[in-house]
């Protein structure tokens, strides 16, 4: 590209910007009175519903896949002349299509970056991610076929061959740090087999090497930064504790682990965020891994502490809760660093009611926000007027290990002799003697037997009737939210009952952490 061209493409590109920042109140204006149509026809009603391995899709994810695939269709067969350039396009587009994917390193970042949720971000990945496959795997074909030998002694066809090998291994491993790995060793070995004439695909792969250095680079420093390494002080570190000791013949599904990270910087975190956390010492491999958490502790301030609740599972978990229950004071203490806070963090105070719907650990994403909930309602900063947490879990463990958490959440929630806070913690069936239990001493929380029906809930919720009104006066409806941090049973349902309720000014909500 010459000169001239660079400065066109430049100076156009700055009108473009000029204008469309003096179009953006309109755009929005536009955008919110669509946003009910919107939500209506295309984010809740499922194109395909949940199957073993395939969906659920929504209508609107439909679109977007069609019109991305549409889209790189129309790229890859728009004039072309001749079999050879179609097998050129379909390698250079799959490299173009990558720089969306692998330019920011960490899913966390990349949708810190781009004020997405993680989940959209993991949605995007895995779009981007089978276009790119696709495209590859086309390219081979072809060029297989045109070329009549396809020697290895040519370095090209060699490097070819590695990034294609390269393509198969990361649908054998699925693992997500694997992948972004062969997807990197893919890159590097491209970069070598790119013909020396395909300017566009060197671009393409300087590109994301030049943004994927500048972003791993900044989350080290974020990291050194966040943990201050480098100062004199001391590291943080976590103490870590679990509920109960080992029960014989137990699994230790319904153990919490307590963990405390005592910071060397404090930290804002908002209601919903989560923080990676990397304990190098818990086993010779947890060096290599840091895993996200929510932070279970709020505050409007900066933290010194946080507090976060980790389910055992198999891997780096287990390996902590083993540490927990082998120190001799009843809590390790180990080395800990953390990066973040990262995800979105939802406006829940100018809703009018709150629903919360979490199935077992979801309720770690849940507990922040109700904090939060609380404190701005006893300092007069919300409009909400209801609050009610909707908790299912299999057996009454896990509840009796936040006991003290919620109980001091409805201790606080008592603004002259006003609440908003109300718990329905749902246990499966045969786990309380009766259908019905009180929570706890607050009359506030109450177990139920069995799952929740709700539609019945979201009825009664979404018609506004469980907010106490001013007699004789004529007040309108308020917006409701409904969060989730559930299993997936539990989401589509929620999803297909709130439907019906879009017009009645109610937003679903996908927390960051789903169990
Ligand atoms: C945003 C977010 C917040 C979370 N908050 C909590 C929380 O507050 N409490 C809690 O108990 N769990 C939480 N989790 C889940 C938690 O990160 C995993 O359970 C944990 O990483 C499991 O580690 P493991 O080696 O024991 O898992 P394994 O036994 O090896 O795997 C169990 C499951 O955890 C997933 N997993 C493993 N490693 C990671 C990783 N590095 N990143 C994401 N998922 C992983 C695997 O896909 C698998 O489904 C959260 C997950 C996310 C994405």
């Amino acid at each position: 590209m010459d000169i001239i061209s660079i400065y066109a493409i430049t100076a156009g590109g700055v009108f473009v910007a000029l204008f469309l920042i003096s179009i953006l109140p309109y755009l929005y204006q536009l955008a919110k009175s669509l946003e009910l149509y919107i939500s209506r026809y295309l984010i809740f009603p499922f194109f395909l519903r949940r199957h073993r391995f395939v969906g659920p899709w929504t209508r609107g994810a439909v679109l977007i896949h069609l019109l991305y695939t549409g889209v790189n269709l129309f790229c890859l067969c728009f004039g072309v002349s001749s079999p050879t350039e179609f097998a050129d396009r379909s390698g250079t587009l799959a490299v173009v299509n990558m720089v969306a994917s692998y330019t920011a390193g960490h899913v966390s970042f990349y949708s810190d970056i781009l004020s997405i949720s993680r989940h959209t971000c993991l949605q995007i990945h895995r779009g981007t991610a089978w276009m790119v496959s696709g495209l590859l795997v086309l390219h081979v074909v072809l060029i297989s076929t045109i070329q009549s030998s396809f020697s290895l002694d040519r370095t090209s066809n060699l490097f070819a061959l590695i990034g294609a090998g390269c393509v198969v291994g990361l649908t054998l491993f699925t693992l997500p740090y694997i992948r972004r790995h062969i997807f990197e060793v893919f890159l590097r070995t491209h970069q070598r087999h790119i013909p020396s004439g395909n300017r566009l695909s060197k671009i393409c792969i300087i590109t994301t090497f030049v943004l994927l250095s500048i972003a791993l680079l900044l989350q080290l420093g974020f990291l050194i930064y966040r943990n201050r390494i480098f100062s004199l002080r001391g590291w943080p570190r976590a103490r870590v504790s679990c509920n109960r000791p080992r029960i014989e013949g137990e699994n230790d599904s319904n153990v919490i682990i307590q963990v405390r990270v005592a910071l060397t910087r404090p930290v804002r975190i908002k209601a919903g965020q989560y923080i990676n956390l990397w304990i190098p010492s818990v086993t010779w491999w947890s060096w290599t891994q840091m895993h996200p958490f929510m932070v279970t502790s709020w505050s409007h301030s900066c933290q010194e502490t946080l507090d976060i609740l980790i389910q055992p599972r198999r891997g780096f978990s287990r390996e902590l809760l083993k540490q927990a229950r082998s120190a001799q004071e009843g809590s390790a203490s180990l080395r800990a660093f953390i990066i973040g806070p990262h995800g979105r963090s939802e406006n829940v105070d100018r809703y009018e009611s709150v629903m919360f719907v979490a199935s077992g650990f979801g309720i770690t994403a849940a507990i922040p926000y109700l904090k939060k909930l609380v404190y701005s309602y006893n300092t007069s900063a919300s409009r909400t007027r209801r609050v009610h947490l909707v908790w299912e879990v299999k057996t009454l463990d896990i509840a009796i290990a936040v006991q003290g958490t919620l109980n001091s959440l409805l201790e606080d929630d008592v603004l002259k002799k006003r609440y908003i806070l109300t718990i329905s913690i749902h246990v499966k069936s045969g786990q309380i003697i009766g259908d019905v239990m009180k929570f706890g001493n607050h009359d506030r929380a109450v177990v139920y037997n069995g799952h929740a029906n709700y539609d019945q809930i979201l009825h009664a919720e979404m018609s506004g009737e469980l907010i106490k009104r001013l007699p004789n006066a004529k007040e309108e409806k308020g917006e409701s939210l409904v969060m989730v941090a559930a299993s997936s049973r539990v989401r589509d349902q929620i999803r297909l009952v709130l439907q019906d309720y879009v017009h009645q000014k109610a937003k679903m909500v996908i927390l960051e952490y789903q169990p």
